[in-house]
């Protein structure tokens, strides 16, 4: 069973039209106008696929497909349409887009499955405009957090006012919420993000997980000073120990030829930044990921005895806040050998990788079983209008569903 790659490659031509940016760029911001124009379009497709629809009041479009046994748990695919500000074609879209293929065939085949099959295209997943993601996924799921809704968008604008504007009733969460053991599976196709496949010139990858990050924010404080007088030898300089510890992170996450572990301080700020005074206070995050728990715990203590032994040396003092630390994720045995069942079907030698980034599979992961497949991307280029995937390779991606959803159904 194939789906159908010409119906598939006009429905992202289609999709890429809806804030369209430049040539390639999509800026389609969770909750607005855009969002609900390609919610139409994308629920016009899902009708034509059999589904029935309708948009919650978390703002996610669900697509459903009856089963013949509508009271077992949904099998649920997905992913997310809104997009990065400065952002590509395929982030989130191949998601929907061919689970939304993969129910089409289906239904041409003239399958009806046991159990309801659900399409869902989870709101604010990007997290961008109000600096908190996996909106839509987390709250079918209950887990919204305190205050949420009164966080605001640079226009000052609330997710509860994104919300009732988008048509949304806020009161009404609990009923668009997902009972536990209501979701059987969920499964995801997402492109890469990430070079791992480009450069093994595979189009498609097997995801193992989605591994855990760490983020602290690191404060050294020294002792400011003129830059022209104080001698090296009693300086208490913050920026000297700020990058060292930046090294030293470097050294701790590579230590390991071909291991998949990432660190990066991506901010640093300083106090109080002029040219010819000591820095006094430097404070810089760090996001550090791995899949291998043990081996992000043994990580972290040798960064936390560095950073000691290092302000020790710089005669600074020092704290770290923890702003998040979430456990990897891994993807359930079952379903990713059906994945790899399918890819060596196909004759795709398929490598398994583990995901640095995070998707709404992560949210989905507390309340089921989940898999995800993973698209090759030119370069591993994303959140960039200059991310690309071929349709060749979606189309493999979408195929590679189909067959496992196909399995999914016997079990
Ligand atoms: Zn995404």
């Amino acid at each position: 069973m194939k789906v159908n790659a010409t119906r598939l490659q006009q429905h992202f031509e289609a999709m890429s039209l809806i804030g369209k940016i430049g040539e390639t760029g999509t800026c389609r911001p969770a909750h607005t106008a855009l969002e609900k124009e390609g919610f139409q379009i994308a629920a016009s497709w899902m009708k034509e696929a059999g589904m029935t629809t309708r948009i919650d009041n978390f703002g996610n479009l669900i697509g459903r497909l009856e089963g013949k046994n509508p009271s077992l748990p949904v099998l649920m695919m997905g992913s997310h349409l809104d997009s990065q500000p400065y952002g590509g074609r395929f982030d989130g879209v191949a998601g929907v887009l061919c689970a939304i293929e993969v129910v089409a065939t289906l239904s041409e085949n003239g399958i009806i499955p046991e159990r309801s099959i659900e399409v869902i295209s989870f709101a604010d997943e990007e997290g961008w405009r109000f600096n908190k993601g996996l909106f839509g996924s987390r709250g079918i799921l209950g887990k919204l957090e305190e205050g949420e809704l009164q966080r605001a968008d640079k226009d000052g604008i609330t997710r509860e006012q994104a919300l009732k504007d988008f048509g949304c009733d806020i009161t009404k969460f609990k009923e668009s919420e997902y009972k536990p053991g209501s979701i059987f599976c969920f499964l995801e196709l997402h492109i890469e993000q990430g070079p791992v496949l480009d450069m093994a010139n595979k189009p498609i990858g097997v995801v193992s997980g989605i591994s855990g990050p760490v983020w602290w924010t690191v404060k050294l404080k020294g002792m400011a000073g003129h830059s022209g007088s104080v001698p090296m030898p009693i300086r208490k300089d913050a920026m000297v120990g700020a990058a060292e510890i930046i090294i030293a992170l470097n050294e701790i996450v590579t230590q390991i030829p071909g291991a998949p572990t990432v660190g990066t301080v991506g901010t640093l700020n300083v106090f109080p930044a002029s040219r010819n005074i000591i820095a006094e206070e430097v404070s810089f995050t760090v996001d550090f990921r791995d899949i291998d728990l043990d081996r992000r715990n043994r990580y972290e203590k040798q960064l936390r005895d560095r950073i000691d032994a290092i302000t020790q040396k710089h005669q600074l003092t020092y704290e770290i806040s923890e702003d998040t630390k979430s456990d990897p994720r891994y993807c359930a045995d079952w379903i990713k050998e059906m994945i790899h069942n399918e890819c060596k079907t196909l004759e795709l030698d398929a490598p398994e990788l583990m995901s640095g980034p995070f998707h709404d599979a992560l949210a989905l992961s507390y309340a089921c079983d989940y898999g995800m497949i993973f698209v090759r991307c030119k370069d591993g280029i994303s959140h960039n209008p200059l991310e690309y995937s071929s349709y060749e390779d979606l189309t493999l991606g979408a195929n590679v569903m189909v067959g496992t959803v196909l399995q999914i159904l016997q079990k």
